[in-house]
């Protein structure tokens, strides 16, 4: 199964591709979580992304592209893969086509996760990661146990992503309005599109997910 994840910044995708490849063994492939990698090793690849990351803009699609026709190719992923914030342009949906029709392969499911803008922006400005594990949580609607101590490894480092300050979260929504959401008619064209309720919570949206899979 090459199930594709298509929503706006902050709409679960990763949560969910998280669970599902747990569940499934499916790996997941996340190029947003490829690139902070590669920052935070201080790569060549890394530096150059940064920029646009940080300031909401996408990455070249050649550098994403790239990324994934590597990952893609590995071993793990001869039984299926999760894509989780790719693609995110047409180009790079059409790279992808090429790329799995050259293998005899295709994407199989394309869910697209839907929600409010105005959601969003909560969910993204309260959000905070522990720099240790990448345990996700939310000031809010998730706060860890104790304030400011990851619950899962005990590291004191929560930290907002630099992307997550309030103005490159409008830039990323806009970015998304206008190169993402194209892929919607993309994928409803190539009949492989299916509608998922964002707003719900991880375990209902996961609940329904799993439906639609099967
Ligand atoms: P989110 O979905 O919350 O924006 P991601 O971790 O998926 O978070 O992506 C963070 C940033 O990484 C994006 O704003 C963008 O700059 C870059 N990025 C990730 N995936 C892609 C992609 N497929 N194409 C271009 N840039 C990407
Ligand atoms: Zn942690």
């Amino acid at each position: 199964m090459i199930l594709v994840l298509l929503g706006p910044p902050g709409s679960g995708k990763g949560t969910q591709a998280k669970r599902l490849s747990a569940l499934r063994g499916w790996p997941q492939l996340s190029t947003g979580d490829m690139l902070r990698t590669a920052i935070a090793a201080g790569s060549k690849l890394g530096l150059e992304a940064k920029s646009f990351m940080d300031q909401g803009n996408l990455v070249p699609d050649s550098v994403v592209v790239g990324l994934i026709a590597e990952r893609s190719s590995q071993a793990d992923c001869k039984n299926g893969f999760i894509l989780d914030g790719f693609p995110r342009t047409i180009p790079q949906a059409q790279s992808l086509d090429q790329m799995l029709t050259a293998q005899s392969r295709r994407v199989d499911k394309v869910l697209l996760f839907q929600i409010e803008n105005e959601e969003l922006v909560k969910r993204l400005s309260g959000r905070r990661v522990c720099s240790n594990c990448g345990s996700m949580y939310h000031v809010e609607f998730s706060p860890p146990k104790a304030s400011g101590v990851c619950d899962k490894c005990g590291s004191k480092a929560l930290i907002q992503r630099d992307d997550d300050q309030a103005a490159v979260i409008e830039k990323r929504l806009k970015v998304y309005q206008e190169q993402t959401e194209p892929l919607v008619k993309y994928y409803t064209d190539a009949k492989k599109l299916k509608t998922l309720d964002a707003t719900l919570q991880p375990e209902q949206v996961e609940e329904n997910l799993l439906k639609m899979l099967s």
